[in-house]
């Protein structure tokens, strides 16, 4: 156990003189929390292992406890769940264990429902208290624009039947009477949020499975499915059968107060702005939070690291002192009874990674938690189970989905670890809507991205692209290479006209260039815009049951002939729609050729952010019907630009007088070969913004001259270039 020494007063004065260091602590022979562990339980039922199993579920945390039991409650009583030491032994052990619904993020708050729903079920199931403790969740507000956040929240909470209160600061104080609320604006209050305590929680969830038949063991059997919920463990194990996995591991600690009177049953406090949590539990706080500076650790977690922790990096984590004393005076005069820092693994995007393997049929991953793994842990089993059982899961898992990745950024050691630092330290921060990270920037980059920077261009990062936000000819701001916020000895970006334009977002109202990018979307609508979509995915679908596959794949009819284009959809299962997108029939033409694509196929045409996920989704099913033919992916080998706008044909007419583009002979959802700039471009008769317009789709090798072309051409017609900003606002528009 570490003990102060003196008190936090003493702490905070050394914090500030900056001279603290791990000598003021005195550490004993072992470290200890002050709750019960699973630690020095017996194994119990640890019986000898099958020679077969339906499906294994491989680490023994909350997340694969929770996933064997939804997976007995669905049927699947022979299944297996394989721990290398005890349940819990990995980051489950020492959570704090908080469990709060209002989140930003609709999916997460859906899977932290069904957890809070399993706290009023699980004991009466079991006969095991569940280790939940209803102490309400409240959210401090120290600026009006995060008491707006909380409000969005309230709205979202109540679509799914989560009680909350949007409280004065006065209101706020009474449920928390030791709580300094000098900088309040307000407060937002979930009474029915709590905590779970990991033991409680994971023995009801593995009594409960054996109940229903599953079984634990060690070491391996024949199964047809096979989930991943190793956690931080993930990687060193699927990295050695070649799977690259976009997580990275950060040690990510609390400290635990000695007794503070009458704090007991107060609800835990989510100070947001102050980046830290502070959880009551029993008569002591534990006080953690999202530090600037994180312990990254590169090498990821000791393999044989179990029922562990590491020491507390004061360097990293001292600034919550500060902040927490803040929030509650009474810290400050507190010892400290113990500290708690393990490993956690993070995601360049802040969700999980969960879902079928693109590559390995039957492996099934759930990991990447970014320290929410406790909470999410029953909705993620149970959708992990659904997934295996019925093919689907009930609710749209896209954003956790670990085919939502560009194979690209799978090897780009950079992008991970500076995307994955930036969520940590970002995790309290407001949830933006149009906030773009900093970190990971220009890993893929299409033909034109220093044309179009030059002619003022604000990227956003999507899907791994830099693709156009809106422009602004009169400043020029490119993503500059990443500065962790000037920590780890980074000197901080100065000056950096990126970040200066990205915090004019930084509003729940309309942001300053909201201006700007009105008159790109009224140059649309009166004249013409240039939209470069060239992170879009281009597949080829090709092969002699290209037509067969087609026809299975896409919800419209692909009986179509040569030139006709089909906006239609990618349904699965269930019949929820997987994305929609334009697929085009081609036959035997030139840039086909170019392309090695021959005979008839199908060019399929989809937004960049969803391209990776659905070229999987088409690559399993023609691997499941056994169709012969292949996708062949032209993504990055491709630009695609779209002209947009009433005055569209005018520039195209006179680009390329041989072809006639009225809508006779060039009618909507169809496309056809033209030549610009020297260049054989396919040239598709659709829009997204509901004016007349048409895409042009060439090789990288025409992208400038193409571009160069047409901008010249279309001069005199007030062609402008415009970005996603206007594409989405007139796109709504028109419905
Ligand atoms: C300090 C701290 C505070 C946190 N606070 C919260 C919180 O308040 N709320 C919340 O929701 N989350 C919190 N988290 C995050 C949460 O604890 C984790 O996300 C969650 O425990 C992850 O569960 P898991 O089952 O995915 O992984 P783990 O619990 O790590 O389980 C993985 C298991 O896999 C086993 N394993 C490894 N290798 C193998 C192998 N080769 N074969 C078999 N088994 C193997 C390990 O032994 C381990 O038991 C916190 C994390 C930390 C570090």
């Amino acid at each position: 156990m570490y003990r102060l020494i003196g008190n936090l007063s003493l702490l905070k004065q050394t914090l500030r003189s900056g001279k603290y260091t791990q000598a003021r602590f005195v550490a004993a022979e072992k470290k200890e929390v002050p709750y019960k562990t699973l630690k020095d339980a017996n194994s119990d039922n640890v019986a000898s292992v099958p020679s077969r199993a339906d499906a294994v579920v491989v680490g023994g945390g909350a997340v694969g406890c929770s996933t064997v039991y939804h997976l007995s409650k669905l049927g699947l009583s022979n299944s297996v769940l394989i721990e290398k030491d005890q349940l819990t032994a990995g980051t489950s052990w020492h959570t704090a264990g908080l469990l709060w619904r209002l989140r930003p993020n609709e999916t997460e708050m859906l899977l932290n429902n069904i957890t809070r729903r399993l706290m009023d079920t699980l004991e009466e199931e079991t006969g095991v208290h569940a280790g939940f403790h209803m102490n309400g969740g409240l959210f401090i507000a120290s600026s009006k624009e995060r008491l707006d956040e909380y409000k969005r929240l309230k709205t979202f909470g109540e679509c799914m039947g989560i009680e909350s209160h949007i409280l004065t600061p006065g209101e706020a104080q009474k449920l928390y009477p030791i709580m300094n609320k000098d900088d309040l604006v307000g407060a937002l209050y979930s009474p029915t949020d709590g905590h779970i305590d990991p033991a409680g929680y994971c023995t009801a969830l593995s009594r409960a499975a054996k109940l229903n038949g599953a079984q634990h063991f060690y070491p391996l059997v024949h199964t047809g499915s096979l989930y991943f919920s190793a956690g931080c463990w993930a990687p060193h194990i699927l990295e050695s059968v070649g799977v690259k996995l976009p997580q990275y591991t950060f040690k990510h600690s609390y400290i635990v107060t000695e007794t503070i009177e009458g704090v007991k049953g107060m609800p835990s406090i989510r100070d947001h702005d102050l980046s830290i949590y502070l959880k009551v539990q029993g008569d002591v706080i534990q006080v953690g939070g999202y530090e600037p500076r994180p312990v990254i650790m590169d090498e990821g977690v000791p393999k044989d690291f179990a029922f562990s922790l590491f020491e507390l990096d004061w360097d990293s984590f001292g600034v919550h002192i500060e902040s927490a004393c803040k929030r509650i005076p009474e810290i400050a005069e507190t010892g400290i009874r113990s500290t708690v820092s393990g490993p956690e693994s993070f995601t360049p995007d802040g969700s999980p990674l969960m879902g079928p393997n693109p590559h390995i049929s039957g492996l099934f991953h759930a990991h990447g938690y970014n320290s929410g793994g406790l909470m999410l842990s029953g909705g993620s089993g149970k959708m992990l189970a659904q997934w295996v059982i019925n093919g689907e899961p009930e609710l749209d898992m896209f954003d956790y989905d670990i085919r939502r990745f560009n194979e690209k950024l799978l090897d780009n050691k950079t992008w991970l670890r500076e995307q994955c630092h930036e969520h940590y330290a970002k995790h309290y921060s407001i949830h933006y809507h149009f906030d773009e990270p900093l970190g990971g920037r220009l890993a893929i980059k299409d033909a034109l991205y220093q044309t179009l920077l030059d002619d003022g261009c604000f990227y956003q990062f999507k899907g791994g692209w830099e693709r156009p936000g809106w422009y602004d000819k009169d400043n020029i701001a490119p993503p500059l290479p990443y500065d962790y916020y000037g920590e780890y000895g980074y000197a901080k970006n100065n000056p950096d006209p990126y970040t200066d334009r990205l915090v004019m977002d930084y509003t729940f109202d309309h942001p300053k260039q909201h201006a700007m990018i009105g008159e790109e979307c009224l140059n649309a609508r009166n004249s013409v815009n240039m939209f470069n979509m060239s992170y879009f995915g281009k597949f080829y679908l090709c092969g002699p049951d290209a037509t067969k596959a087609a026809e299975w794949i896409f919800s419209n009819s692909m009986d179509k002939h040569p030139g006709t284009t089909t906006y239609t959809c990618m349904l699965n299962k269930l019949g929820g729609i997987e994305s929609d997108l334009t697929v085009s029939v081609v036959e035997d033409d030139g840039p086909q050729a170019a392309f090695g694509v021959e005979g008839r196929s199908y060019y399929a045409a989809v937004g960049g952010g969803f391209s990776p996920y659905v070229k999987s989704r088409i690559t399993d099913i023609i691997a499941q019907e056994k169709f012969d033919c292949q996708v062949k992916d032209l993504s990055h080998d491709m630009i695609l630009l779209s002209i947009q706008g009433p005055k569209s044909r005018d520039i195209l007419s006179k680009l390329c007088p041989q072809t006639d583009f009225s809508n006779e002979s060039f009618p909507f959802s169809s496309h056809q070969l033209v030549t610009i700039g020297g260049h054989v471009v396919r040239a598709m008769r659709v829009s997204f913004i509901g004016e007349l317009g048409w895409e042009l789709h060439a090789s990288n090798s025409a992208a400038l001259d193409v571009y160069n072309t047409v901008m010249e051409v279309g001069k005199e017609f007030g062609l402008r270039n415009s970005g996603y900003r206007a594409l989405d606002s007139l796109s709504m528009e028109k419905g």
